[in-house]
């Protein structure tokens, strides 16, 4: 008996309830709740035709712990899994500490105004779920997630040190639209207009955003889809891989951008509609990136006309047994595919796949601890084999070609 509360019907709530659904051997009891109960409901309904399984939709506020617990023991959950946003972590994570609960997320909190990313708020929450004898994980998706795992495989299996990592995301795929986010946008745009942090010989070196001319970037060759403009950008695994992957020296992020889509997020900045301040717009109160937001195209809607892949991955430098290797692990996700199995993006998807992995290796009590978890701490071999058996097939190959 495995019973499981989804809190999130977005993008990557649709993923993870479906891919949970489609094991029902595993996840015995499914309820999705979610701010607006209408959108748990269609998916549970499209759940219940495709699969011939049940799940209970139910409203909830997760900024409210109280709710949160009346939800968790109205299903009598023994895990959570969020897939709302980032910050609901918190009031989340102390809902699963009242009723003891398991939790498992995909993004670290953040404050609502202030886009900061850091895990310090939920790594101290160590001794609360320890004394409890309960497990959080955190950042469960791809990167953070994946990543990570591809991480702790490559120290375990391919190296006896690592001195440097690249984790290189591109999204190659084209939505059709002038400009959309593929995650929720408020999100993503807080994420990529921030100042760029990669990790050097101890410190965190602090370098220009992706919208000022003078930021870092190159052409990298991905297998595949072929070379595309990679920029260098601060994302959350970083600070937990540089605690776990034992003498690295280096660990940077990039990511592709067209340049349409740096164009479009050039203008929006300038004109202001990125900043996360309230102002005055005729006696209303408004945050200008949550106007964006409510414009932009809904990333779970991007899915239908989707073409083309995600490569994400990767490269490590270091050492085996005396002999300096370079190794690539990744995978590669197809969005016109994704969408034929759950009517989702390959974004979407290659987030909620792992979820449900990380979810059935708690539940099936593979990974087991007590404490705040990040992916990379538990043991990544039955999570990489769950990768190929689940829909995210994996490659490791020498590594050939160059970085700056
Ligand atoms: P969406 O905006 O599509 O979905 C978020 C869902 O959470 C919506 O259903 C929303 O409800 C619900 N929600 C928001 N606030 C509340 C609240 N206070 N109470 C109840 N429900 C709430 O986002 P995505 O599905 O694209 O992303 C989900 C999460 O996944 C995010 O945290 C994102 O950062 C993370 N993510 C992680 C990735 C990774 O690789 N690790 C990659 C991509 C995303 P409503 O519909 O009413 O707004």
């Amino acid at each position: 008996m495995s019973r499981i509360l989804i809190i999130g019907a977005g993008g990557v709530g649709n993923v993870v309830a479906k891919k949970c659904a489609q094991l029902p051997e595993v996840f015995t009891s499914i309820t999705l709740a979610s701010r607006t109960v209408s959108k748990c409901r269609a998916i549970a309904s499209e759940v219940k035709e495709r699969y011939g399984v049940d799940i209970a939709s139910v409203e909830i506020d997760a900024d409210n712990v109280d709710d949160i617990v009346r939800v968790i023991e109205s299903c009598s959950a023994e895990l959570v899994i969020n897939v709302a946003l980032p910050y609901q972590d918190l009031a989340i994570m102390d809902a699963c500490l009242a009723t003891s609960t398991h939790y498992l997320d995909t993004a670290n909190y953040e404050p609502p105004d202030s886009a900061h990313f850091e895990y310090s708020h939920q790594w101290a929450y160590q001794q609360k779920f320890e004394e409890k004898g309960l497990m959080a994980l955190l950042g469960c998706g791809f990167d953070p997630g994946v990543t990570n795992i591809f991480c702790a495989y490559a120290q375990k299996r391919l190296f006896d040190s690592i001195e440097t990592i690249d984790i290189l995301d591109c999204n190659a795929g084209d939505h059709g639209h002038p400009f959309a986010t593929n995650f929720n946008p408020e999100i993503n745009i807080r994420e990529v207009t921030q100042t760029v942090r990669h990790w050097h010989n101890g410190i965190w070196v602090e370098t220009p955003p992706i919208l000022d001319d003078d930021c870092v970037h190159f052409s990298f060759n991905y297998p595949e889809v072929g070379p595309k403009e990679s920029y260098l950008l601060y994302h959350e695994e970083m600070e937990s891989l540089v605690k776990h992957i034992e003498g690295l020296k280096r660990i940077r992020f990039w990511m592709t951008f067209s340049e349409p889509y740096i164009t479009h997020l050039k203008v929006l900045d300038n004109v202001g509609m990125t900043r996360i301040d309230k102002i005055d717009y005729q006696g209303t109160s408004i945050v200008p990136l949550q106007f964006l937001k409510a414009l932009l195209p809904d990333p779970g809607s991007l899915g239908t006309n989707y073409t083309g892949k995600t490569v994400i991955g990767c490269i490590f430098d270091g050492e085996k047994k005396g002999t300096r290797q370079q190794k690539y692990i990744y995978n590669i996700c197809d969005h016109a595919k994704t969408y034929r199995e759950v009517q989702a993006q390959a974004v979407s998807y290659t987030t909620g796949v792992p979820t449900m992995i990380g979810a059935m290796l708690m539940v099936q009590k593979i990974w087991t601890g007590a404490g705040v978890f990040n992916v990379e701490q538990l043991d990544p071999d039955p999570f990489m084999e769950a990768l190929n058996r689940y829909g995210l097939p994996w490659k490791v190959v020498d590594f050939e070609g160059s970085l700056p």
